[in-house]
């Protein structure tokens, strides 16, 4: 996968490409990052990439020509992804993640100030993604956010291509709870299921925490979960039993 980010920031993004997961993706040549600095294609003397709004308004607007003219520099395919960093945006979600994680080529365009000049959003993007219901500085951080939520989900990425299978999001659930030595912890033991060898019943144990841990913590996702008879029965039964606690 090939991920160019168009940024007013460059240097904001080598702390986190150069390190763990993403830093050995590229060293296994599973990724290539490359940032553009788009001021660089100002046409303005003064390097300016934002000016005042039309119709007036509080704040500056990112001028289109920095933008389009760093885009037309860049090798893009019908096929690449050109994501526009947005709080407007289809919410970021594990499912785009994944979908993300087959695109071969995905372009960042990185806002800041008030905003982008709206010929931007319109001609230029495919994709407009917000990572959540509240507004930061800049684009950064979410593209930066959005590039390690995908590329961990590349095969080979990870040591373990389990580990990301059983992460909470991954099939609709969250993720059970998990235990590790010592068995027993200033009197806190550990499930006992956990230590007694039977896969099936620890499959199943798992299974059922999941259910409740999304029951308690987000029941939202259980609206859209497959449930089955058995997990219904299972939730029916667990959720009386608390009504007698
Ligand atoms: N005035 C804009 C609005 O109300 O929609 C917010 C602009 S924000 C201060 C500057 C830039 O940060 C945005 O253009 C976008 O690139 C990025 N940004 C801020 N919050 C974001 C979020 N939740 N998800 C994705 N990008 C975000």
């Amino acid at each position: 996968m090939k991920i160019d980010y168009l940024t007013l920031f460059p240097e904001m993004f080598d702390g986190v490409l150069n390190h763990s997961i993403l830093k050995r993706a590229q060293e296994r040549e599973l990724l290539q990052v490359n940032t553009v600095n788009f001021r660089d294609y100002s046409i303005n003397k003064h390097n300016q990439v934002d000016d005042y709004p039309y119709g007036g308004g509080q704040g500056m607007v990112l001028k289109p020509e920095p933008v389009f003219n760093a885009m037309a520099d860049l090798a893009v395919s019908d096929n690449t992804r050109i994501i526009l960093m947005c709080p407007q945006g289809e919410p970021f979600t594990q499912r785009k993640a994944e979908e993300l994680s087959h695109a071969e080529h995905i372009v960042f365009i990185c806002g800041h100030y008030e905003g982008y000049d709206e010929r931007i959003r319109t001609n230029l993007v495919t994709d407009e993604i917000s990572i959540g219901d509240y507004v930061l500085t800049g684009g950064e951080l979410p593209a930066m956010t959005m590039t390690d939520a995908i590329v961990r989900l590349i095969p080979g990425v990870l040591g373990n291509e389990q580990s990301h299978q059983d992460d909470s999001f991954s099939d609709g659930l969250l993720e059970f709870p998990q235990y590790t030595r010592p068995r027993e912890f200033k009197g806190l033991t550990v499930p006992d299921v956990l230590l007694s060898g039977n896969h099936a019943h620890i499959e199943q144990w798992r299974h059922e925490q999941k259910l409740i841990r999304t029951y308690h913590k987000r029941p939202d996702l259980l609206e859209s979960y497959p449930l089955t008879e058995q997990d219904k029965d299972f939730l029916e039964k667990y959720k009386l039993e608390l009504k007698k606690e």
